[in-house]
C-alpha cells in the first residue's frame, strides 16, 4: 500500500461497540484503558511518520451508530465537503459509518465531491476513484450485518468458552497461569500464596492482618501495587476458581445515561463449569475459611452502610496518596487517619471534627474573597490570568510570523533566497503559523470555559457553606462538599500538638 505524505488532514476518533465491550471487560478486571487515547496515539504516529499536518481532531464522545447521533462527524463532514483538508485519518472505514446505506451515501458524497482521501493505518481510500462507491457500499452492508449480531455472538462465544472450562477473564486469576487453550494451571510462583491466604483465614486471622503480613514479606500482589489490601484478600477468598471451577455471568451490564453499569444476577443464572482445571485449595479448606471469614468480618448490614463520614473520599494523605479513613479512638471520638502501613508512625491522625471545621473555615474564607474583591481574577485560584498572558504572547508571536511570511516574497524577488530555500522557509513558517493559531484557539477556548465556570462556581460556593450548617446527615454534607471540592491533601507529623496539621484544598474548577 502506498501511503501518501505531507497532507493537510483531519483526524476522526470514535469508539465502536467492540471497543466499549473491551473497555468494560478491562474495567471488570479492575484495569482501565482508554481506546480513544490508544487510537489517537496510533493515528498521531501515522501522521508524524508521513509528515501530515493535523488541522483538527474530531473526537466523538457519544457512541451512536448513526450520523444523526454523532455531532462531531456532522461537523467534520461540513468541513470536508468544503474541501478543508486533503484527507481524513481514521482507524478503520467503519469508524466513519456503521449505520446504514443512507448514512454511508452522505459520507461518501462528502468525500467524493471534495476529492478527500480516507487514510487508515492499513489502507488508503480514494473516494473519487472508480469502484470506491462499491467499496463503501459493500463494506457498510457487512458492517451492518456484523453490528446486528456482534453483541449476541460475543455473548454466546464467551458463554460457550466458559462452559468448556476455559478461562475467559481478561486478567488471569492470581495463582494460575493460562495456556494457549485458555486452560488454567497452578502457577508455582503464586499458587502457594493463595493456599496460605485460605489457611490464615481458616486459622482465624483477619483480612487486614493478612494483608499487612503479606506486604511485609514483600510478596507480590495480584495488581500492580506493592501493598496488599483487605479487598484483595476478600476477592481471592470469594473466587471459586481456586476450587477448580469456572463461573461466568455473575453480572449483567446495562447502559444507563450513556454509561455501562453492572447489575448482579442471581446465582441460578450464572454459568458454571465445575472441575474445569486443577484446584489450588480443597473444598474442606474453602469451607473452613469461609466459616471464619464470616465470623471475623461480619458482612456489613444495610444500616451500617449509611455514610458516617462527611469527608469520605475527599481527604487524602499527602505522604502516600491514600484516602484517609474514619476510625473511632479509645475515647470513642471519630478520627481520620491514613490506612497505609507506609505512613504508620509517620503521619498522625486527626479528629474528624477538627479537620471538618478547618475545611469549612477555608470555604468561608474563599467565599469572602469573592464577595469582597471585585477584581476577582487576581485572587481567584484559576489559571485564567496566566492563560491570558500566554494568549497575548502568542498573538504577538503570530504577528511577527505573519510579517516574516510576507517578507519571504520580497527576499525571493530580491534574489536573497533561491526557489528551494524559499519553499523550505515558506513551509516552516506556515507550519509555525498554523501551530500558533491552533494554540491561540485552544487558549481562547480554555479561557472562555474557565470564565464560564467561575460565573457558575462563585454563587455555588457561597451557598455551600450556608447549606452545610443546616444539613443534618453525613451523606448530604459529603455531597455538598464534593460539589465544590475536588480533593483535600492532609499532612501531619507524628508527635505534633493539638491543632497542628496542614491541609491543601483543591477547589473543583
Ligand atoms: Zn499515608
Amino acid at each position: 500500500m502506498n501511503q501518501p505524505s505531507g497532507l493537510d488532514v483531519f483526524m476522526y476518533l470514535r469508539k465502536s461497540r467492540t471497543d466499549i465491550e473491551e473497555e468494560r471487560r478491562a474495567q471488570e478486571e479492575g484495569l482501565s484503558f482508554d481506546v480513544l487515547k490508544r487510537h489517537r496515539k496510533q493515528l498521531l504516529d501515522l501522521a508524524n511518520q508521513k509528515q501530515h499536518r493535523i488541522l483538527e481532531i474530531y473526537e466523538e464522545i457519544v457512541s451512536g451508530e448513526h450520523l444523526f447521533d454523532r455531532p462531531q462527524i456532522q461537523k467534520m463532514l461540513k468541513s470536508v465537503e468544503k474541501g478543508a483538508c486533503d484527507a481524513v485519518l481514521v482507524m478503520d472505514l467503519d469508524r466513519l459509518g456503521r449505520g446504514d446505506l443512507y448514512d454511508m451515501g452522505i459520507i461518501f458524497r462528502a468525500f467524493r465531491l471534495s476529492e478527500t482521501y480516507i487514510i487508515t493505518p492499513y489502507e488508503v481510500i480514494y473516494p473519487s476513484e472508480e469502484g470506491a462507491e462499491l467499496l463503501f457500499g459493500v463494506k457498510s452492508i457487512i458492517s451492518r450485518e456484523e453490528l446486528k449480531s456482534i453483541t449476541k455472538r460475543m455473548q454466546r462465544g464467551r458463554r460457550a468458552s466458559a462452559s468448556e472450562g476455559k478461562s475467559i477473564t481478561s486478567k488471569v486469576p492470581f495463582g494460575y497461569w493460562r495456556d494457549a487453550n485458555l486452560k488454567l494451571h497452578p502457577d508455582p510462583d503464586t499458587a502457594w500464596v493463595v493456599q496460605q491466604i485460605f489457611e490464615m483465614v481458616a486459622r482465624g486471622k483477619g483480612r487486614n492482618q493478612i494483608a499487612n503480613e503479606l506486604t511485609n514479606l514483600g510478596i507480590r500482589t495480584p495488581g500492580k501495587g506493592r501493598e496488599w489490601s483487605h479487598t484483595m484478600i476478600s476477592k481471592i477468598l470469594k473466587n471459586e476458581v481456586y476450587l477448580g471451577h469456572i463461573v461466568w455471568g455473575k453480572n449483567k451490564y446495562i447502559k444507563q445515561n450513556g454509561k455501562y453499569i453492572s447489575k448482579p444476577l442471581p446465582p441460578e443464572q450464572w454459568y458454571r463449569k465445575e472441575h474445569a482445571h486443577k484446584p489450588i485449595i480443597t473444598q474442606e479448606l474453602w469451607d473452613l475459611a469461609h466459616q471464619n471469614y464470616g465470623m471475623h468480618n461480619p458482612p456489613r448490614v444495610k444500616s451500617s452502610q449509611k455514610l458516617v463520614n462527611p469527608l469520605a473520599g475527599l481527604v487524602y494523605c499527602k505522604n502516600c496518596g491514600y484516602a484517609l479513613t474514619r476510625k473511632a479512638d479509645s475515647k470513642n471520638t471519630a478520627i481520620l487517619r491514613c490506612p497505609s502501613i507506609r505512613c504508620r508512625g509517620i503521619v498522625k491522625g486527626i479528629s474528624l471534627q477538627l479537620i471538618e471545621s478547618r475545611i469549612l473555615d477555608s470555604i468561608k474564607e474563599f467565599t469572602q474573597a469573592f464577595t469582597l474583591d471585585i477584581q476577582l481574577s487576581d485572587k481567584f485560584p484559576t489559571e485564567i490570568p496566566l492563560k491570558k498572558k500566554s494568549l497575548k504572547v502568542k498573538e504577538k508571536q503570530l504577528g511577527i510570523l505573519q510579517e516574516q511570511h510576507e517578507n519571504l516574497h520580497d527576499l525571493l524577488e530580491q534574489g536573497t533566497y533561491d526557489a528551494k530555500t524559499f519553499a523550505d522557509r515558506q513551509k516552516k513558517l506556515s507550519d509555525r503559523i498554523r501551530k500558533v493559531k491552533e494554540q491561540i484557539k485552544k487558549l481562547r477556548k480554555e479561557i472562555n470555559r474557565e470564565e464560564q465556570n467561575c460565573a457558575v462556581f462563585k454563587p455555588k460556593v457561597k451557598t455551600i457553606s450556608e447549606a452545610y450548617d443546616v444539613a443534618n446527615d453525613a451523606e448530604k454534607k459529603n455531597r455538598l462538599l464534593k460539589s465544590v471540592l475536588d480533593r483535600i491533601e492532609y499532612s501531619r507529623q507524628q508527635g505534633s500538638k493539638h491543632g497542628e496539621f496542614t491541609i491543601n484544598i483543591f477547589f473543583r474548577i
